[in-house]
């Protein structure tokens, strides 16, 4: 395969899947890929788009070097259109879903399959599902709905139920690493590479959102200015969160950008748990005398905290507000 259409790593059974539906060439008119942001979804429907144009496929998948798979790999095939809802909507605008229906229903361009690419397919509200509904459930001849969505508990059931569902795991570790292998500023010492990975929770789209902001460091300073300041702590990992974040991001790119960091200082919290609990069969819910479990216990607690805390700043808590929190209850 050539750089001109990118093969995201793992996913093998998706893959295979996949390659069977191309295979019998009993493609639906509508697939859902679900899972976490960052994982592939849109390579691998790219990908598929491809492999449904191409016009020397290998072993059923795209070739990656004809005209067909140039264009659909660069964005500039006319019967290989992508959505997504505006950076500064919160939903999929019901305009936007009109222009998807028209462009599905004018006459195709050059003969073949059609696909519509649509991300933030958990992002559809009333209004705009039931512009969509009709459309979804009957595509033109040869039309392929591929809807992404990174939340499946969002999804309106009008929309997943009239779709086919392919559900996307993580990438296992292996995998991640793999993925992430090119990234530039990846932490220096492997301990801190470990972490980053693990944090990231099998998306590389992950890492590289908390390599740009420098995630790590920004845990790192807020943790080691606790015991100085708490509020001054707080008040400093504010600005840093606040510091060139695009304007259509708004609210909703804070918060995310705390809940990246909060990630990084509960697994270093998870990692003084268990130097903590080093002594095997120290219970850390049992209030033992001894200095382990007593530290353990606190771990724990502030483990706790952390997520309830995590609950509220997805529940549209304040973010001043949770930098403060955090502050005082993270354990220095
Ligand atoms: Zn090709």
């Amino acid at each position: 395969m050539e750089d001109s259409l990118k093969r995201p790593l793992g996913h093998t059974q998706v893959r295979a899947w996949l390659g069977n539906v191309l295979k019998s060439r009993r493609i639906s008119g509508s697939y859902l890929f679900v899972g976490s942001a960052g994982i592939g979804k849109r390579a691998l429907a790219v990908e598929f788009a491809a492999a449904l144009r191409c016009a020397t496929p290998q072993n059923h998948w795209a070739c990656g070097r004809c005209n067909e798979c140039a264009r659909v790999a660069h964005g500039v095939h006319p019967n290989v259109r992508r959505y997504a809802k505006p950076e500064d909507s919160r939903d999929l605008p019901v305009e936007l879903v009109r222009t998807i229906c028209d462009d599905a229903s004018l006459s195709r361009l050059e003969p073949g399959y059609r696909v519509a690419i649509i991300d933030d397919a958990d992002r559809f509200n009333e209004s705009s599902a039931n512009a969509f509904l009709k459309t979804l459930e009957e595509p033109p001849a040869q039309y392929v709905f591929i809807l992404l969505a990174a939340n499946s508990a969002q999804l309106l059931p009008t929309i997943l139920s009239r779709c086919q569902m392919v559900r996307f795991s993580p990438l296992s570790a292996a995998d991640l690493a793999r993925a992430v292998s090119g990234f530039e500023d990846l932490p220096a010492r492997p301990e801190d590479r470990d972490l980053l990975l693990r944090v990231a929770q099998g998306s590389a789209g992950r890492v590289a959102e908390m390599l740009t902001l420098n995630v790590p460091a920004l845990a790192e300073n807020f943790s080691s200015g606790l015991a100085a300041d708490p509020f001054r702590a707080a008040e400093q990992l504010v600005a840093a969160l606040s510091k060139d974040l695009p304007a259509e991001l708004g609210t909703e790119g804070l918060r995310e950008r705390l809940r990246n960091v909060m990630a990084v200082l509960s697994a270093h919290l998870r990692d003084r748990l268990m130097a903590a609990l080093s002594l095997q069969g120290v219970a850390p819910l049992a209030r033992g005398q001894d200095r382990e479990a007593r530290s353990a216990d606190a771990l724990v607690t502030a483990l706790n905290q952390l997520e309830t805390l995590r609950e509220r700043i997805d529940a549209n808590a304040n973010v001043k507000l949770a930098c403060d929190l955090l502050a005082l209850r993270y354990p220095v």
